[in-house]
């Protein structure tokens, strides 16, 4: 296969945006992922003959600074006109959002709908310095507290007030930091959503919710539902044209058994990866973007690991509590009083929905009533299914990876049943053109895309997995214990989502 500067653990978009940015820089770089198409969870995946959609399906959050300085307009990557996300009312008096725009409210939530995204989002701007950097190690030196300063410096711009009301904020559980502000049952239901969503977490939960919202804020529509014309498969065409024309290799089809790690007792590092064929490829550097349980232990070995990392990486929490559901419809959808199905429609109608059925899924049920996302992605992507079909993708909670029953079939039946009713509610002619469905619960996610836990951000969003946190301190600022293993996929600052960003700060890392 040749000698590379650098090998990629995974093309997923993370992965291919590291690789673009070293090869860029003149590294011969290679990227190997076991999956037979690029993507990771944002490749698409046939589930009924003729009927496709990626597991992910917004793709609105990706970084601008990572799309400008890749050049990916050239690579023939463009946006939508932002799209409307509205909050679903089974009689049809439905609450919508756009910009500063709130439809379906009354004047005081009008109003104050104004002010609250001016507010999160120069908030999203400030943290902008903190998503774009490595961060800064605990108890480093100079250099790291250099970056402290200059992100506490932006902070204090925002004055004495309002950097009070920013530390405040931030640290808010969703439902207080709504509550405050709005009287709409359903806009409440909506806000604390793009707030809880991907995560395990309900309205009540403390502190962990707003950094995450922040962050997908920061992406270019400013938290709008926006799509890559071509649908989210066109942003990993984007990225794969990219990274060729860098120089990279992109090779799919190649599961990768082993990092090899090379040492005596003076010290050790990586030096390249064996694959499931028993091949050996080498490269100073290896890169990971696959999650931090799966790089250390099923690829590294906890042997070339200290006890107390191996512990904290045990400890990570990786259980995912999102499913995945498809349907295959054999024509358009219809929802009273809704025209444009180009947009996103959020089911959780109260924070009372949100939080009762995330109750129990603490203590490992399925929600019976789920609260969930859904668009129909071949509205803005005609090639996802048959001429005047579509797809409908939905992302659903809460479905715990650790189901009490283990996802028995029983069990996967009734959650099934379970969403149908609840779509059913507000799509009133579903039953006539569902063709067929596919549950992905987090179970079947980590099966087929090779995440720890099936975890929508590669582990938890949390307090103590974030910033100099994430995954883990020791390995925050993208290389590990092992010299020469470097991690850049989701479960790294500053998180999941399909924002780029992780393997974009990988990548100046391993540069420096
Ligand atoms: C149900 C669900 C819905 C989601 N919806 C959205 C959404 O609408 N919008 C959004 O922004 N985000 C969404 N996400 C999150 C988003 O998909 C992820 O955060 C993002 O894909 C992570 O990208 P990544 O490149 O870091 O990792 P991944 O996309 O996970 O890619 C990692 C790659 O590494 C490869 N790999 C792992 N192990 C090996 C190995 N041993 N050998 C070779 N290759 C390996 C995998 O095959 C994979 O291709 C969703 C996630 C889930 C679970």
């Amino acid at each position: 296969m040749g000698s590379y500067d650098a090998i990629i653990i995974g093309a997923g978009h993370n992965g291919l945006v590291c690789a673009t940015t070293l090869a860029k820089k003149g590294k011969k770089v290679l990227v190997l992922d076991a999956a037979e198409a690029p993507g990771g969870m944002a490749q698409e995946r046939t589930f009924h003959d003729g009927f496709m959609s990626p597991i992910s399906h917004g793709a609105a959050a990706f970084s601008k600074t990572v799309s400008d300085k890749l050049s990916l307009n050239k690579a023939g990557l463009s946006f939508s006109a932002p799209r409307s996300t509205t909050a679903l009312d089974a009689d049809g008096s439905h609450v919508s959002i756009i910009g500063e725009t709130v439809l379906g409210v009354n004047a005081d939530d009008t109003a104050s709908y104004k002010t609250y995204r001016q507010k999160l989002l120069r908030y999203a701007k400030i943290l902008d310095l903190i998503w774009h950097n490595t961060m800064p190690r605990i108890g480093g030196g100079l250099m790291d507290a250099l970056i402290y300063a200059r992100g506490g410096l932006k902070v204090r711009m925002l004055g004495k007030e309002d950097m009070g009301e920013f530390v405040r904020v931030i640290t808010l559980p969703m439902r207080d930091l709504i509550d405050e502000v709005f009287t709409d049952p359903k806009l409440q239901g909506l806000l604390s959503w793009d707030g809880v969503m991907g995560s395990k977490l309900a309205p009540r939960s403390p502190n962990n919710a707003v950094m995450p919202l922040l962050l997908r804020m920061n992406g270019e529509s400013g938290g709008d539902y926006q799509v890559p014309n071509g649908g989210t498969k066109a942003l990993i065409q984007a990225l794969v044209a990219a990274a060729k024309s860098a120089g990279a290799s992109i090779q799919t089809g190649k599961p990768i058994k082993r990092i090899i790690v090379e040492g005596d007792e003076n010290g050790q590092r990586a030096t390249g990866v064996e694959l499931e064929t028993g091949e050996v490829i080498s490269a100073p550097i290896v890169v990971s973007s696959a999650d931090p349980k799966n790089t250390f232990f099923k690829l590294l070995g906890a042997q070339h690991l200290g006890i107390e990392f191996t512990n904290r990486v045990n400890r990570l929490r990786t259980n995912g509590y999102v499913a995945k559901f498809h349907i295959a419809l054999s024509g358009a959808p219809k929802i009273e009083g809704v025209q444009d199905l180009g947009g996103r429609f959020v089911i959780a109608p109260t924070f009372d929905a949100i939080e009762f059925a995330y109750d129990e899924a603490k203590y490992g049920g399925a929600s019976t009533n789920p609260v969930m996302e859904f668009t129909i992605p071949s509205v803005n992507d005609s090639s996802l299914a048959p001429a005047n079909q579509h797809v409908l993708s939905a992302n659903v909670m809460y479905a715990p990876y650790d189901e009490k029953t283990g996802w028995s079939d029983a069990s996967r039946k009734t959650f099934t049943d379970n969403i149908l009713s609840t779509l059913q509610r507000y799509i009133p002619n579903l039953k006539d053109i569902a063709l067929a469905h596919e549950l992905l619960t987090p179970l079947d996610l980590e099966r087929d895309y090779h995440v720890t836990g099936g975890h929508w951000h590669h582990a938890e969003m949390a307090v103590e997995q974030m910033l100099m946190m994430r995954p883990t301190y020791q390995a925050a600022q993208y290389e590990t214990p092992v010299p020469g293993l470097y991690l850049c996929g989701a479960g790294s600052h500053p998180g999941g989502g399909l924002l780029g960003i992780p393997g974009w700060n990988a990548a100046r890392q391993i540069l420096k």
